[in-house]
C-alpha cells in the first residue's frame, strides 16, 4: 500500500534540490575525508562574507543548541558556580538545556505580547549579583529594539548571547544580525533560513571567545581548527578548558554551501512573499493578531499568530482535518519540570502560550497553498465563531 502524504500542507520542511545532493556526492565522492576540513573552512568563509564580517568571527559546529552552549561556556567567568542568564520562558527548549550544559541557571522571564520579544523591565527585576548575561531570541526572526537590550546589559554590566536560530539572514536597521552585538548564535537545522543537515554558527567578534569555542568544539585540543582546515591534525598538543565534540563535518558544511547560495535568490524572497501574503489575506480576520514585525528587514522562519477569542485548539484541529499541519511555538520553559513546573508565574506568557499558532511556512509552499490555509481558517472562524 502506498501512503500519499502530498496531500498534508507541512508546516515547515527542508528545501532540497540536485544542488545540495551534488555538493554532497562531491564531498562523499571525491574527497575521502568526510571529518571537519576545508569544506568547513569554505562554509565558515562564505558566511563571513555574507555576514560582512571578519574571516574568524565565524565557528561553525553541529547544531544550534551546541552554539548555544559554546557561547555560554565561553563567557563564564573562572569559578562561576550559580551563574545565572536571564533569558525568554517562550522559546525552544534548546536554550534553557544550553544554559544547564553550561552548569549556569536559567531564569526565565516574560515576553512583550506585541512581539513576544523578552521583556526587559521584567528582565530587570530577575537581575542579581549572579546575573552575568541576557539571552533574547529572535523570535520569528525579528529582533525588536535591539538597541534598547545592548543598553540594557551595559547598564547591569551583563554580556549579550543571541538566539538567532530564527533570525539567519534577517537585518536590524539594515545591519545583518550577527554582523552587529556581542555574541550570535544561529541554527542551520533541517528546517530553519538555511540548513546544514544539523548545524550551528558562533559570531562574535570577541577574540577570547573566539578562541575558546574554536578550541572547544575539538574537546579543547589547542589550535586544532586551523590544523584541520589545512588537512592535518594534532598529536602533540595542550588542553586548558574542557570540549566538546561539536565540530562541523564536510558533508554538512557542503550541504550548507549550497543552501547559503540559494538564500538571496530563492528562500528569502519567497519566505517575504508568503508571509506577506499571510498578513494581507487574515487581516480581516477580527478573531486573530498578527505579531508586530518588519517585513522588509527579516527573513521569516515561522509564521506565528495570535488567536483571541481562546478558540485555538479547535482551530488547530479543524486546520488537520483539513490536511494542514500547524505548530506552537513553544510550550514555555518554566511549564517543564526540569525548569520550575509553574515555580515561578509568568502571566503574559503563560497567556500567549494559550494563544499562539504557526500556520505554515516555508520555501516549497505554494501561493495557492497560503490562500487555501488562509480560506480555511475564515471558514472555521465563519461557522464557529459568534
Ligand atoms: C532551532 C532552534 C534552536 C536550536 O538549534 P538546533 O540546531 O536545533 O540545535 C535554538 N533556539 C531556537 C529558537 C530554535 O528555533
Amino acid at each position: 500500500m502506498q501512503i500519499n502524504n502530498n496531500k498534508i500542507v507541512r508546516l515547515s520542511k527542508s528545501c532540497l534540490s540536485k544542488i545540495e545532493a551534488t555538493a554532497v556526492e562531491r564531498v562523499i565522492l571525491e574527497d575521502g575525508y568526510l571529518g571537519m576540513g576545508s569544506e568547513v573552512d569554505l562554509f565558515e568563509k562564505e558566511i563571513s562574507s555574507f555576514l560582512g564580517i571578519e574571516r574568524e568571527s565565524v565557528v561553525c559546529v553541529n547544531s544550534g543548541t551546541a552554539a548555544l552552549h559554546l557561547a555560554i561556556e565561553s563567557i563564564l567567568p573562572p569559578d562561576s558556580e550559580g551563574s545565572e542568564i536571564v533569558l525568554p520562558s517562550l522559546t525552544f527548549v534548546a536554550d534553557f538545556q544550553a544554559v544547564l550544559m553550561a552548569n549556569a541557571v536559567p531564569i526565565p522571564c516574560e515576553i512583550n505580547p506585541d512581539n513576544l520579544l523578552i521583556d526587559l523591565e521584567d528582565a530587570q527585576k530577575r537581575i542579581t549579583e549572579k546575573t552575568i548575561a541576557i539571552l533574547p531570541v529572535h523570535y520569528a526572526s525579528y529582533p525588536g529594539e535591539l538597541e534598547k537590550i545592548y543598553e540594557f546589559a551595559k547598564k547591569n554590566g551583563l554580556r549579550v548571547i543571541e538566539d538567532a536560530a530564527h533570525a539567519f539572514g534577517s537585518y536590524y536597521k539594515n545591519k545583518k544580525i550577527g554582523s552587529i552585538g556581542d555574541v550570535t548564535c544561529f541554527s542551520f537545522d533541517g528546517i530553519k533560513n538555511i540548513t546544514s543537515g544539523e548545524g550551528g554558527a558562533i559570531v562574535t567578534s570577541d577574540r577570547q571567545v573566539l578562541q575558546r569555542v574554536k578550541d572547544a568544539r575539538l574537546l579543547g585540543i589547542e589550535g586544532d581548527s586551523t590544523k584541520r582546515f589545512a588537512g592535518q591534525r594534532s598529536w602533540d598538543f595542550d588542553v586548558k578548558y574542557r570540549g566538546f565534540r561539536y565540530h562541523m563535518s564536510n558533508i554538512f558544511a557542503a550541504l550548507g554551501r549550497a543552501q547559503l547560495s540559494r538564500l538571496n535568490t530563492e528562500f528569502s524572497p519567497k519566505r517575504k512573499l508568503l508571509a506577506g501574503l499571510y498578513r494581507e489575506l487574515l487581516k480581516p480576520v477580527k478573531e486573530l493578531k498578527f505579531l508586530e514585525t518588519d517585513l522588509s528587514q527579516i527573513i521569516p522562519h515561522i509564521q506565528p499568530i495570535l488567536i483571541l477569542n481562546g478558540m485555538r485548539d479547535s482551530l488547530k484541529e479543524y486546520l488537520l482535518q483539513n490536511s494542514i499541519q500547524t505548530g506552537i511555538h513553544y510550550k514555555p520553559n518554566h511549564l517543564l519540570s526540569l525548569f520550575g513546573n509553574y515555580s515561578v508565574q509568568l502571566p503574559t506568557t503563560e497567556k500567549i502560550y494559550e494563544q499562539i499558532l504557526s500556520l505554515p511556512l516555508h520555501p516549497d509552499l505554494l501561493q495557492k497553498d497560503v490562500e487555501m490555509i488562509c480560506n480555511t481558517v475564515i471558514d472555521f472562524f465563519t461557522k464557529y465563531s459568534d
